[in-house]
């Protein structure tokens, strides 16, 4: 089936739900390709303490869901699939779903980034309830508080210390000897009297899942094959994060890291009429409320992009109607005034 659409939304998360959100009021009537996160990252946690409104927190899941319903309220359609293939070589672009075709004149990507993850089953069961992905979201749960923080590039040693603030001793576990950090970094975190180090090791399971919290780590020396079992509240991984931008390879550039490239830190992206917010073009915040205004910006300069082609359409008209004729009319104004 093929429908048309003025705006789609690629993403439900904060970016592409806030994107909805004031496309809808615009009354552009916009259609979201859900993809199969619905709600994006946010529904992996539990307390968000630092996205406004919510002075008591709000638990992620909800607060997605909130922001679903305030879309639809005015009007947005929503496709529960992945965009699977997508046309930006000319306008109106065509994006397709395993079932449907959507034609439209503006696209707004907000794909989102997803932290990589090691892959033990405890990690993602245990995700939101000690085990996290992001100390700026979550370190303030852990005061007073026993922590490991699995990484060893600039990020892992930016959220340990990040994490000294409030933990009581924070342990690096890196698979090397030597991190791939930058030597400033390194440094630093020499420098902090709470930051341990397991290095030449790996992380190789977290417990308790049958409690439905963090109580513990098992680390292996990967040059003694040696096995430790300590005591742990938390449990951060900070190995990196991978913006789900498979999609739009070959159609736009992409930063070294797979990010979105857009103009001048603007939401624009190289091609006219389509935009990308949220974590898909931001490396650096990664924050619900950073993506959020991106996802603001982002369907504001697609309202205006239309407005300002549909004025210039509608001055066309008469132009070619009156084929020959002075060509007097080029702004609004005179239109308007005419
Ligand atoms: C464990 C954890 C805890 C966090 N806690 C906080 C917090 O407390 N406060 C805070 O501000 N931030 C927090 N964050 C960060 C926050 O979740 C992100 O910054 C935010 O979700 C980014 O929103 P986004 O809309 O850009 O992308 P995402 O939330 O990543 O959403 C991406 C969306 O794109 C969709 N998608 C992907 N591929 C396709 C496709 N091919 N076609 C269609 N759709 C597709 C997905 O289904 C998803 O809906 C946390 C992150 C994690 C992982």
């Amino acid at each position: 089936m093929s429908i048309r659409k003025k705006v789609t939304i690629l993403g439900s998360g904060a970016a592409g739900l806030t994107a909805a959100i004031y496309a809808a009021r615009a009354n552009l009537e916009p259609l979201v390709i859900q993809g199969l996160q619905t709600g994006g990252q946010l529904t992996i946690t539990t307390d968000v303490e630092n996205f406004p409104g919510f002075p008591k927190g709000i638990q992620g899941p909800e607060l997605m869901e909130q922001m679903i319903a305030q879309a639809e309220r005015f009007g947005t359609q929503y496709i529960y699939d992945n965009a699977e293939s997508i046309d930006l070589s000319k306008r109106p672009f065509t994006i397709k779903t395993s079932s449907e075709e959507i034609i439209t004149d503006v696209l707004i990507i907000c794909t989102g980034a997803s932290a990589k993850l090691l892959g033990l089953e405890a990690e993602s069961k245990l995700m939101g309830h000690g085990v996290s992905a992001c100390a700026t979201c979550d370190g303030f749960f852990f005061k007073e508080k026993k922590v490991f923080v699995v990484g060893g590039g600039d990020t892992a040693l930016e959220e340990a210390m990040f994490l000294t603030r409030f933990a009581t001793s924070v342990t690096l576990i890196h698979r090397r000897e030597a991190f791939r950090a930058s030597a400033i970094m390194v440094e630093r975190a020499k420098r902090n009297t709470k930051v341990n180090y397991l290095l030449n090791s790996v992380l190789e399971d977290i417990t308790d899942v049958s409690k439905g919290e963090v109580t513990g780590v098992k680390v292996r020396n990967i040059k003694t094959n040696e096995v430790q079992e300590l005591p742990a509240d938390g449990v951060f991984i900070a190995i990196g994060h991978q913006p789900n931008t498979d999609l739009f390879k070959g159609h736009l550039p992409l930063d070294e890291n797979g990010y979105i490239i857009t103009k001048n830190g603007s939401v624009q992206t190289n091609v006219v009429g389509v935009f990308a917010a949220g974590d898909v073009m931001d490396s650096v915040y990664r924050q619900a409320v950073t993506a959020a205004g991106t996802g603001c910006q982002a369907a504001l300069e697609a309202q205006w992009l239309l407005e300002k082609e549909e004025a210039e359409g509608e001055l066309g008209k008469p132009e070619e109607a009156n084929a020959g004729a002075a060509s007097s009319v080029r702004e609004p104004a005179a239109k308007a005034g005419a």
